[in-house]
C-alpha cells in the first residue's frame, strides 16, 4: 500500500485536489439523489392534490346537473300524475324534456304495464303497443320510487343509463314512471362534462358506478365495461372522496384523484399515469443538475487555484530541505511567504536547521583545518590563507619555527612534557601575532607563520619578541627552551611561494648552525 501510494509520486496539491475531487462528486451525486427523490415526491404529491380537486370540482358541477335533471323529470311526473291518461299531455311533456334541453337523449313514459305510451325523439319507432321488458323499464316500475339504472343495453341497442321519476295520481296510486336515458357511447352530457381539454401530462378522468362499471371513459369501447383489476377500486368506492396511487386494469401506475357524485352515486376519477408525470421531473432534475455540475465545477475551480496557493510554499521549502548545503539556502528559505501556521513553523525549524547546519559545516572545517594538539592551523588551513594571499596579491613574510634540542626534552622528559611545550609556544604565538598573521603546525615541533607584511623590521621584531618570551619561559620547571627562527618574503625573495619556503627553511638552517635561539632573514 505504501509503496503503491509513493509510486503516485504525490504531494500536497495533487491531495488537495484529489480529495477535492472526491468530496466534490460526492456531494454531487448525494444533492441529485436528494433532488431526484425531493422533486418526484413534490411533483407525486402536487399530481394527486389536482387530479382530487378536479375531481371534485367535475363531482359537484355533474351532480347538480344530474340533480336538475332528476327535478325536471320529478316536475313533468307531478304533472302528469295529475292526468295521466291523458295522451297529449305525455306526448308535450315527453317532447318538451327531450327537446329544451340537451341533456337525456332519449325520453320515455312508460305505464305500470311496461307499455311505452309516449317517447321522444320519434326516430325510435317504438310500438306502443307492446310491452318492454328492459332491464331500466322492469327495474323502475319494481322500484316505484326515484329509480338510475346502471349501464344496460336498450332495445335500440344503445348502452344506456336510465333516470326515472315514478308517477303518481292524486290518490298516490302508482300509474307508470317517466325516464330519460343518456346513451353512454353517443354524444350526450357527461361527455360533454368530462372531454375537456384538460389533458395534461396524459391525464383522463372516467366514471364508476358502485358496481365498478365504466360510465364514462375516454376510450368509448370500455364504457359499460366491468373493471376487475384495478388495485384501489374498493378504496376509492369505500372511501368517495380523496386520491391514491393504483395501479389500473391495464398495470399501469397511476395517480388518482376521485370523487363522490351523490345524485347518481358514481364515482369520478381523475388520473394521471406516474411515468408520465415523472418524465417531467427527470427533465428538471436534468436542469437543476446541470446547473449544479457548471457550479460544483466553479468550485473545483477556485480549489485546483487555491491549491497552488496552498501548497506553493510548502513545496518550495520541502525542496529546500534537501538543499541545506547552498550557500545562499538561508536566503531563500527567507523569501517564503509565511502566510500561513505549518508555513511558517516549517520555514522556522528549516532556518534553524540550515544555520545549525551551516555551524556544523564550519565546525567540521575547522576540524580538518586544525591541529589537535595546539589548535593552530595545520598545513591544509596554512594553504587555504596561503592562496587567499597570493590570489589577492598580499605581500607576506614566512616565518620558520623550529624548537632548540627537542629531541632531548622529549628523551629527557618525556613525551607528554614534549607536548605541553608545544602548547605552551603555540600560545606564546596566539598572543605574540596579531589576528590577521596566521600561526600554523607545520608538523613535529615545526611551526610557520605567515604575517602580512613585506617590512623585514616588523616581521624580525615579531620573530624576536616570540624568541625571547621562550626564553624567558620555565615550563614546568625544565628550564628555558628556545627556539630558531628563519624569514623569506613573498614576493621580494621570489614569486614562488615553494622557493620562498626554501628560503625561509634556509633561513631556519642558517640559525641553527649559528648556534641556534636566534632570527635569521
Ligand atoms: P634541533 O632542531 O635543535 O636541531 O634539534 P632537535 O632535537 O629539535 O632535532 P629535530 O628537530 O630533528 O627533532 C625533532 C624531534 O621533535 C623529534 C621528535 O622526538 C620531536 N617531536 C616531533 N613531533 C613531536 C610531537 O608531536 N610531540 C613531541 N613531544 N615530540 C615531537
Ligand atoms: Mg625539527
Ligand atoms: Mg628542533
Amino acid at each position: 500500500m505504501k509503496r503503491f501510494l509513493l509510486s503516485l509520486k504525490l504531494n500536497l496539491r495533487k491531495l488537495i485536489l484529489i480529495s477535492t475531487i472526491i468530496s466534490v462528486s460526492c456531494l454531487f451525486i448525494v444533492s441529485v439523489f436528494i433532488l431526484n427523490y425531493v422533486i418526484k415526491e413534490q411533483l407525486i404529491q402536487n399530481s394527486l392534490s389536482v387530479n382530487a380537486k378536479y375531481a371534485s370540482k367535475v363531482a359537484t358541477s355533474a351532480d347538480q346537473h344530474f340533480d336538475d335533471m332528476l327535478k325536471e323529470l320529478k316536475y313533468s311526473a307531478d304533472l302528469l300524475g295529475q292526468d295521466f291518461s291523458n295522451r297529449q299531455l305525455t306526448e308535450e311533456e315527453a317532447k318538451r324534456l327531450k327537446n329544451q334541453s340537451s341533456k337525456f337523449n332519449s325520453l320515455l313514459i312508460v305505464d305500470k304495464q311496461k307499455r311505452i305510451v309516449s317517447f321522444e325523439p320519434k326516430s325510435l319507432n317504438l310500438n306502443t303497443q307492446i310491452l318492454y321488458k328492459t332491464e331500466g323499464i322492469t327495474e323502475s316500475l319494481k322500484h316505484k320510487t326515484t329509480y338510475i339504472s346502471a349501464p344496460y343495453w336498450s332495445v335500440k341497442h344503445n348502452l344506456v343509463v336510465l333516470l326515472s321519476q315514478p308517477i303518481y295520481d292524486q290518490n298516490k296510486n302508482y300509474q307508470g314512471m317517466i325516464g330519460g336515458s343518456i346513451y353512454l357511447q353517443k354524444n350526450n352530457l357527461i361527455q360533454r362534462m368530462l372531454s375537456t381539454e384538460y389533458d395534461f401530462k396524459k391525464s383522463y378522468m372516467y366514471v364508476i358506478d358502485p358496481n365498478n362499471r365504466i360510465i364514462f371513459h375516454p376510450d368509448p369501447s370500455r364504457i359499460g365495461e366491468k373493471i376487475l383489476n384495478n388495485n384501489r377500486l374498493d378504496y376509492m368506492v369505500s372511501t368517495q372522496t380523496g386520491s391514491v396511487r393504483l395501479i389500473n386494469s391495464r398495470g399501469v401506475e397511476n395517480l388518482a384523484g376521485f370523487a363522490y357524485i351523490p345524485s347518481m352515486n358514481w364515482i369520478v376519477v381523475s388520473q394521471q399515469p406516474t411515468q408520465e408525470l415523472l418524465k417531467q421531473a427527470n427533465v428538471i432534475l436534468l436542469k437543476v443538475s446541470v446547473g449544479m455540475f457548471i457550479f460544483y465545477f466553479f468550485i473545483f475551480f477556485l480549489v485546483w487555484r487555491m491549491s497552488r496557493f496552498i501548497s506553493s510554499p510548502l513545496n518550495s521549502l520541502a525542496k529546500m530541505a534537501s538543499m541545506l548545503n547552498q550557500p545562499d539556502i538561508q536566503d531563500k528559505i527567507k523569501q517564503i511567504d509565511p502566510w500561513y501556521f505549518e508555513v511558517l513553523k516549517f520555514r522556522t525549524s528549516l532556518l534553524l536547521s540550515s544555520r545549525t547546519f551551516s555551524e556544523k559545516i564550519t565546525e567540521l572545517h575547522q576540524h580538518v583545518n586544525t591541529d589537535p594538539l595546539t589548535g593552530l592551523y595545520n598545513r591544509r588551513g596554512m594553504n587555504i590563507f596561503l592562496k587567499e594571499l597570493v590570489k589577492l596579491n598580499r605581500d607576506f613574510a614566512v616565518l620558520a619555527i623550529d624548537i632548540d634540542f627537542f629531541k632531548n626534552v622529549n628523551d629527557n622528559y618525556g613525551h607528554d612534557q614534549g607536548d605541553e611545550i608545544l602548547k605552551t609556544l603555540a600560545s606564546f604565538m596566539k598572543s605574540n601575532f596579531r589576528d590577521e598573521d596566521i600561526c600554523c603546525r607545520y608538523g613535529g615541533e615545526e611551526f610557520i607563520v605567515l604575517m602580512t607584511t613585506s617590512d623585514f623590521k616588523v616581521a624580525y621584531n615579531a620573530a624576536e619578541r616570540l624568541r625571547k618570551t621562550m626564553e624567558a619561559s620555565n615550563i614546568n620547571s625544565i628550564g628555558p627552551i628556545t627556539i630558531s627562527v628563519g624569514i623569506a618574503f613573498w614576493p621580494h625573495n621570489s614569486d614562488e611561494v615553494k622557493e620562498v619556503f626554501k628560503m625561509a627553511d634556509n633561513k631556519l638552517y642558517e640559525a641553527k648552525n649559528r648556534g641556534r635561539n636566534c632570527v635569521r632573514h
